[in-house]
């Protein structure tokens, strides 16, 4: 006897998204592939930890099939998606052609360099393993190079470290850099000038920390001074060669470093798709995540585009990905059973961002905590969302490590 065949779900992406989604039907009665570029899953929050030499990739990424190995209805393949064909209901990766019942599109972003090419090709950015580690080892080389450069202004250069945009990911990476600066790298250049040590955050709006309620963009403010870190408000940048960076004011900066957090975009794959396209290049969905017109298709995550109320689009962030993976996850489920699917809506569990040593700023059930309290919030968080056993307390004797000795422990230039 034939045993009836079970409907086939295509998950494109093993970020936040696609693994939640993968989960949340390990026991539906379901076969599932998920295809991902790498064969790992990424802690994208904790990037910025890389590229200050704090922790190394493997403590933040995870092998895709140990993270399958005990899911019996999942299939994992390493591969590129290159195309979907909506209406015959198949992919392509790296040359074959999968087909699927029901596809979940959980393609995440890409930074977003808003045309100006010289940023994109000069600037360092944080979005995966090559880049971050591509960033600490020019962040060192730096260090390095300013050891043994007499002439002063080329020195300031060298030690002018500008970080662009103003959200959670630029406050963090300014916050501990500076903090890398003071209590590390002063311990093992003890002959430098750190006088001659400049970080700088420009953000192009009024305020760091936009999205966050007044009394946190003022308790963001006052620590990253607390640290040295120049705050420019107000400040576009439009050119950056390399060398030198130049304002809308057509003033300059001079600098060999300059890390971009200043915009994300869904990623380059949602271009190709022919599918109608919102800010950022977001997939416009139903609120139901499906894409209209193609009700077997599910787009989640930062590739998606939802708006919650007011106009305002879903921010992108891990959670709503993870939110929105459980309810496509739930909805699929729900018309294999003959059911309807129900709309998406999002359960703000609040916001977190930290400012380096004993510094952060939560917003948790309403109330505002800044300072040594959110920190420990933010730390035990991280910690308790990093996938595998051994990664969560490797991560935790690195921060105890680094915060009772003042130590980075990844101080390695490793390029050839
Ligand atoms: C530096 C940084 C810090 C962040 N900090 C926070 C934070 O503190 N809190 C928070 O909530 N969010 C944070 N975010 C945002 C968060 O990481 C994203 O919102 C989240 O990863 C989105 O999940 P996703 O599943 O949509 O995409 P992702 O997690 O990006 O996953 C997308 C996956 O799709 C794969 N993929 C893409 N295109 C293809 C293709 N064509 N073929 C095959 N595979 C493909 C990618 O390899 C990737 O694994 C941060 C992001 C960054 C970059």
């Amino acid at each position: 006897m034939n045993t009836p065949k079970v409907p086939h779900i295509v998950i494109i992406g093993a970020g936040f998204g696609g693994l939640q989604a993968a989960r949340k039907l390990a026991k539906a009665p379901v076969e599932i592939t998920i295809i991902d570029r790498h064969n790992y899953h990424l802690f994208q929050p904790l990037l910025y930890q890389v590229a200050i030499a704090g922790l190394v990739p493997s403590q933040i990424a995870y092998p895709l099939r140990t993270i399958f190995r005990r899911q019996k209805n999942i299939n994992f393949q390493m591969g590129e998606v290159s195309s979907i064909d909506f209406n015959s209901h198949y992919i392509k990766a790296n040359g074959s052609i999968i087909g699927y019942d029901y596809l979940i599109l959980a393609v995440g972003g890409q930074t977003n360099f808003f045309g100006m090419s010289t940023v994109e090709n000069n600037s360092f950015q944080l979005k995966n393993v090559d880049s971050a580690v591509e960033t600490r080892n020019h962040l060192l080389s730096m260090l390095e190079e300013a050891s043994r450069e007499v002439d002063v202004e080329k020195r300031r250069a060298l030690l002018t470290f500008v970080v662009v945009g103003g959200g959670p990911t630029g406050v963090e990476t300014a916050g501990a850099l500076a903090e890398l600066i003071i209590h590390v790298m002063a311990k093992d250049y003890p002959y430098m000038d750190l006088n001659d040590v400049r970080v700088l955050l420009l953000e192009a709006a009024p305020s760091v920390m936009m999205t966050y309620p007044n009394e946190l963009r003022k308790a963001t403010h006052d620590l990253l001074r607390s640290k040295n870190v120049e705050i420019m408000e107000n400040t576009k940048l439009v050119d950056y060669d390399g060398r030198k960076v130049t304002l809308a004011d057509e003033t300059h900066i001079n600098t060999h470093t300059l890390i971009w957090t200043a915009g994300v975009r869904s990623a380059e794959i949602t271009d190709r798709l022919g599918v109608q396209q919102a800010a950022s290049g977001r997939v416009r969905v139903e609120p139901t995540l499906q894409l209209p017109a193609h009700p077997e298709v599910f787009v989640i995550g930062d590739a998606a585009y939802v708006e919650n109320g007011g106009g305002h689009p879903l921010p992108m962030l891990a959670t709503v990905a993870q939110q929105q993976a459980k309810a496509a996850a739930r909805n699929i489920q729900k018309i294999i059973k003959g059911g309807q699917p129900e709309p998406f809506h999002y359960k703000d569990p609040g916001l977190l961002a930290t400012i380096g040593r004993n510094a952060a700023v939560a917003r948790i059930w309403g109330l505002s905590f800044s300072g040594f309290i959110a920190w420990v919030i933010w730390v035990v968080l991280h910690i308790y969302r990093l996938i595998g056993f051994r990664n969560r307390i490797l991560v935790f004797i690195n921060w105890a490590w680094d915060y009772f000795f003042y130590e980075n422990q990844v101080r390695l230039i490793t390029k050839e």
